[in-house]
């Protein structure tokens, strides 16, 4: 509600938002076809799981297939089963519904090309590859890649027009209409490409890194380099504080029977397969460095809190990567010999700690980013200087502008003295 506010005139009362968001209707369709790959499967639950945290009412028309590999935060290994369970662990008196209903909902996500038998104002079709992903009015059909990456970009894309239909119900209360109806227009046809198109699939062996932070861009990150087929990894969770109702809207692994839980702790006890957790129950600051003991070569952090962000950099890790959001932006960036630091990139350290506007596709987003940057160089892939800093703009990933990706450049006033 407060990143919905953001764009409507004050005076809007909690009811409307809760309305718009609660009244929003999407169905999900996918046949044993479109199933039969990893990425298929990655690709309709990421959607279900990212639209449902958003509050909407799901319908299912999917097949109850076997599900291979990690399934967390499913808990069931056959598809319809795990979601269904699922749905009563999200939003508070909320459930999904194993069927269509006879009337017209606001959007059919449809995966592939699955046939389509309900009726819907609008209907988008996943489609996508190893680090491709695309909602479109035509879909093709999923195959198995070898990467999670290209699905959860389609994922991403279908759960943010699911967020622009509850948005539409209040353009009454929107102080500029022209703007308004602009920023929230449904992107008819939209492709996110994570690498160049050559990309190999990233390798199984992910090796040893930490992640600073157990919040909502470290659950996605965790979340798609959990879905590399056969993933096998030891991280460590650096994060002092406890889950809440409040991040149900976007942790990706969070059911709300999880609630009071150390962040840490809880993501720690998931079954990820081969891919082992350590928790760090602690804050990553100076008085903690002792119990914390030296960081892993590699780095991925997610804090909302600038300041540790420059605290990590500080550590001087061979390879950091930095996932953020503000509002409907994203931005990722990573540090490397040669490259200018994250204090350069992330300057704005002074701000006041606030509550912050969330939601999930667009958290999501920015921890798909960083996963697939380090999956690339976990991989033994270059990733190019030029594609240092990924800026993505969320709400209209059809326009020519969403993404820009640029090498960042070094402040002249930096006490680090980067170039790294
Ligand atoms: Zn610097």
């Amino acid at each position: 509600m407060l990143l919905m506010r953001r764009e409507l005139r004050p005076e809007v009362p909690d009811d409307r938002l809760l309305d718009a968001l609660l009244t929003t209707e999407v169905a999900f369709a996918a046949d044993a076809e479109n199933l039969t790959s990893l990425e298929g499967q990655s690709a309709l639950v990421g959607a279900i799981g990212l639209t449902a945290r958003s509050g909407a009412q799901c319908y299912l028309d999917v097949p109850n297939v076997d599900l291979p590999g990690v399934t967390a935060p499913l808990t069931s290994p056959l598809l319809v089963d795990g979601l269904l369970d699922l749905g009563l662990d999200l939003i508070p008196g909320r459930s999904f519904e194993p069927r269509l209903p006879a009337h017209e909902v606001d959007l059919a996500v449809v995966l592939g090309d699955s046939r389509w038998r309900g009726l819907a104002r609008r209907i988008v079709r996943l489609s996508g590859d190893a680090w491709r992903g695309r909602i479109a009015p035509q879909g093709e059909r999923w195959t198995p890649r070898g990467s999670p990456f290209g699905a959860l970009a389609s994922s991403g894309l279908a759960a943010g027009e699911a967020y622009k239909a509850a948005m539409r119900r209040l353009g009454d209360w929107a102080p500029g209409r022209e703007v308004f109806d602009a920023l929230f227009a449904d992107a008819l046809v939209a492709e996110v490409a994570l690498a160049p198109p050559d990309t190999p699939a990233p390798t199984r062996d992910l090796g040893h890194f930490d992640f600073v932070s157990g919040g909502a861009i470290i659950h996605a990150a965790l979340y798609a380099l959990s879905r590399i087929p056969r993933a096998t990894a030891h991280a460590r969770v650096i994060e002092p504080e406890s889950n809440e109702l409040s991040n149900v809207n976007r942790y990706w692994f969070l059911r709300s029977s999880r609630l009071e839980e150390k962040k840490a702790t809880h993501l720690a006890s998931l079954d990820l397969g081969d891919l082992r957790i350590t928790a760090v129950p602690r804050l990553y600051c100076d008085r903690n460095l002792n119990e914390i003991g030296p960081l892993a070569h590699r780095v991925l952090v997610g804090v909302d809190h600038i300041p540790s962000r420059w605290a990590v950099q500080q550590a001087r890790p061979s390879w950091l990567g930095i996932g953020a959001t503000s509002d409907h932006f994203v931005q990722v960036t990573f540090h490397s010999a040669g490259l200018c630091c994250a204090c350069c990139l992330h300057p704005d350290g002074m701000e006041a700690p606030r509550k912050i506007p969330t939601v999930a596709f667009v958290s999501h987003w920015a921890g798909l980013w960083l996963a697939s940057i380090f999956a690339r160089v976990a991989s033994g892939l270059e990733v190019p200087r030029v594609h240092q800093q990924t800026t993505m703009w969320t709400l209209r990933p059809d326009s020519r502008s969403a993404i820009q990706q640029s090498q960042g450049v070094s402040t002249s006033t930096c006490e680090l003295r980067c170039p790294l």
